[in-house]
């Protein structure tokens, strides 16, 4: 057996743009979204590692496609949202819930943050600062409103950015150039968000992962926590977008206009 580390969070690149999370201690593992099973059985392996859960956080395929298998030779818990039916979940989650993983010695809060789809839950390793939010919040941008509405994706981005600044968020795609030329867009004033760009570009250009980032960047920087902002406001509205300044229709707006966003 590999020795113990301090517990750490490891990327685990799948498909094309999408983060699998593996939480180790250099000996005992959870992982969270593992949409594709084989590249988190290599992870496993080359890092000496015993998977001992699964943490899902919703039902898309490219976040549980790999359960069935990780689960075939393994006696382990598969966490999931309560409200959406997954095969393999046998550990139903909603928001005021913990899950304790013992061998880490690991504690997650969870959180209902429906929008991306109607069940979504979030982890929130609160002793570490790590949120697991799969596809609600991303670096500079959030995921599409497949299953939710404006209202409840407000509601749950809101969530998040109550959570302390220096919490690292694990955030499930390598969105962030696309999202952060959207977000100049959105609120050309902003030095912070043209410096994350150059620097989210020149980390792309070196092959590097531009997350985790934290929840005080996102604040700073991240369209759709700032649609309150007059400058994001005012965008809207120059673009013919937006009538008026209530803060879910400027949400609806700023989501429409990055759909079709080139
Ligand atoms: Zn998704």
């Amino acid at each position: 057996m590999s020795a113990k580390q301090p517990l750490q969070v490891t990327a685990i690149p799948a498909f094309a743009d999408n983060y699998l999370w593996l939480i180790h201690d250099g000996q005992h593992a959870a992982v969270v979204d593992p949409g594709d099973a084989a590249p988190v059985e290599a992870a496993l392996a080359s890092l000496n590692l015993t998977l001992d859960a699964i943490l899902l956080t919703h039902h898309h395929a490219d976040h549980a496609g790999g359960v069935a298998a990780l689960t075939a030779g393994r006696t382990i818990p598969v966490y999931g949202p309560a409200r959406e039916r997954i095969a393999g979940v046998d550990r139903p989650l909603s928001e005021g819930q913990q899950v304790v993983l013992p061998s880490l010695g690991l504690t997650l809060s969870v959180l209902d943050v429906p929008g991306h789809t109607a069940g979504h839950i979030a982890y929130v390793a609160t002793g570490q600062r790590w949120l697991f939010c799969g596809d609600t919040l991303f670096a500079g941008g959030c995921g599409r409103l497949f299953e939710g509405t404006p209202q409840q994706m407000t509601a749950s981005l809101q969530k998040f950015a109550a959570l302390p600044d220096d919490t690292a968020v694990y955030c499930a795609h390598e969105y962030t150039v696309s999202n952060l030329r959207f977000a100049v867009a959105a609120e050309p004033g902003n030095v912070h968000i043209a410096e994350r760009l150059e620097q989210a570009q020149q980390d792309r250009a070196r092959g590097l992962a531009t997350v985790p980032s934290t929840v005080g960047i996102e604040k700073r920087t991240n369209p759709f926590l700032r649609y309150r902002e007059p400058a994001v406001i005012a965008a809207l509205q120059a673009g013919g977008r937006l009538n008026g300044n209530d803060p879910v229709a400027a949400f609806a707006a700023l989501r429409e206009w990055k759909n079709s966003f080139r």
